[in-house]
């Protein structure tokens, strides 16, 4: 019998991997866990405590004291730090401008990797997302997937998301953040961005939101099938 079952979905900024993997767990009857939101904690932390964004070891010893906690009551699940939550303010501009930095630090990313593990000892059906889940952390993964999409494409649909929560943005200036992140995230010694052995890559340009998570959905069932946890909406006919 099955007894848990990891999906990872990795892919650049602004491809929707955060949504598209939240419903495709949803829709699939498993948990969801966000990795970008860990290192978003990592980086407010530095900004609140002052530390070097690239300050390794010091930044790793910080990040330990005070660890991005999830509440899987939630779902999605929300983010706490030191009893806080965060959920919102890791999205804040200031975090977005620092977190790849704070990323690229080895010794955060060790810390983070075995973290993430142990949430999938103890959720151990999972759809993960992130840069790396499908190439460091999670490589025996049952199904791993490379949302792509071109970088304009991206940074509009940021700019929109903005705009529909009511605030203000600069679509160029989004672009500008977006292929900075990429960069620094592909260029990392450790964890690097890139499409893991075996993945299954979707370029989610000319879909939307629904079309992307129908897609994985099909894809997840077609490859998985039983293997799956049974849901309301898999047993329909
Ligand atoms: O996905 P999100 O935009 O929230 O991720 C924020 C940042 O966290 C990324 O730009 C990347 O630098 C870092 N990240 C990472 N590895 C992950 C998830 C996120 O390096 N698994």
């Amino acid at each position: 019998m099955t007894t848990g079952l990891v999906i990872t979905i990795d892919g650049p900024a602004g491809t929707g991997k955060s949504s598209v993997s939240h419903r495709l767990a949803q829709r699939l009857g498993m948990e969801f866990l966000d990795t970008g939101a860990m290192y978003r904690a990592a980086a407010l932390l530095a900004l609140e405590a002052e530390l070097s964004p690239d300050g390794g070891p010091v930044l790793a010893a910080a990040v330990q004291r005070h660890p991005p906690v999830f509440d899987w009551t939630c779902s999605p699940p929300r983010l706490t730090m030191d009893g806080r939550d965060v959920s919102e303010r890791i999205r804040e501009a200031d975090v977005t401008s620092i977190v790849s930095r704070v990323a690229a630090c080895p010794e955060v990313r060790r810390q983070m990797v075995v973290w993430q593990r142990s949430a999938a000892a103890s959720h151990p059906w999972l759809v993960t997302e992130g840069r790396d889940q499908g190439s460091v952390v999670f490589p025996d993964a049952a199904l791993r997937i490379y949302l792509d999409a071109a970088p304009q494409v991206r940074a509009r649909r940021r700019a929109e998301q903005l705009r529909a929560g009511g605030r203000h943005a600069d679509e160029a200036e989004i672009l500008r953040g977006i292929l900075e992140r990429d960069r620094i995230d592909s260029h990392r010694s450790e964890g690097p961005l890139r499409i893991p052995d075996g993945a299954e890559r979707v370029d989610t340009s000319e879909l939307d939101l629904e079309g992307v998570v129908e897609r994985l959905e099909r894809l997840a069932r077609a490859r998985l099938g039983d293997r799956l946890p049974r849901t309301e909406a898999a047993s329909r006919p």
